[in-house]
């Protein structure tokens, strides 16, 4: 049976949570406060962590951060306000998925079951693990070619995926646009480097939370770019 720790400081909707997690199979444990929380999601053995944002002791933001230092069990965050959902996103902290509140407790039950048959089918399925890639927010499976941007599944051209893919695998080098035209698109296309730039623009605009100050892909100036990480 898979077990769900609720962080959430609201006792009402910890409650709620718990009922409908529990009509629906699971067995769930509440905290109250987040330092609690943190101490029992990273000691204790949680198939999955829903988790509030605005908490006593230690906030959603470092606990969502610490657990990802450790674990890959999915973590859902919640928030009363739509603006923290956003700037959690741009943190980049890994969480799986984000839910406004007040949200449908059945809408809560869909969601925890998705993400846990997702989990327990990458971790249980015997197959060799798939070659990923994370940095920050941004997860690129390079078996199944797939991009995921703060959970969120982002599609890709071929060619954006491609530059993409050896940036982040080249991280903190620069490369001058034309090294990057050659690395990309075969050495005999007739080309312009311009082409990079558009490319460049393009995966910004998937995988930034503002293309006006990129934190992924930097621009250096009079030279070409570099994937920070
Ligand atoms: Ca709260």
């Amino acid at each position: 049976m898979s077990k769900i720790l609720i962080i959430e400081d609201e006792v009402a909707i910890a409650d709620l949570e718990k009922d409908y997690l529990e009509l629906s199979g699971f067995e769930v444990e509440i905290s109250t406060r987040g330092d609690e929380g943190l101490v029992r999601a990273l000691g204790e053995d949680f198939n999955l962590v829903i988790l509030d944002l605005m908490l006593p002791g230690i906030d959603g933001f470092d606990i969502c951060r610490e657990i990802r230092q450790e674990k890959n069990i999915p973590v859902i965050m919640v928030s009363a306000k739509k603006d923290d959902i956003d700037k959690i996103r741009g943190l980049g902290l890994g969480a799986d998925d984000y839910m406004t509140k007040p949200f449908s407790p059945s809408e809560l039950v869909a969601r925890v079951k998705a993400h846990l048959e997702r989990y327990n089918r990458l971790v249980g399925s015997g197959l060799p693990k798939n070659d990923v890639i994370e940095i920050r927010g941004i997860k690129i499976d390079k078996t199944a070619r797939r991009v995921w941007v703060n959970g969120e599944e982002k599609t890709f051209t071929t060619k954006e995926y491609d530059l993409l893919l050896f940036l982040a695998e080249n991280p903190n080098r620069v490369f001058k646009k034309a090294e990057l035209f050659r690395e990309i698109w075969d050495m005999e296309s007739v080309g312009d480097i311009a082409t990079v730039t558009v490319h460049i623009k393009k995966i910004r605009e998937k995988i930034e939370f503002d293309s006006a100050k990129p934190q992924y892909i930097e621009t250096i100036w009079g030279v070409g770019y570099r994937f920070k990480v």
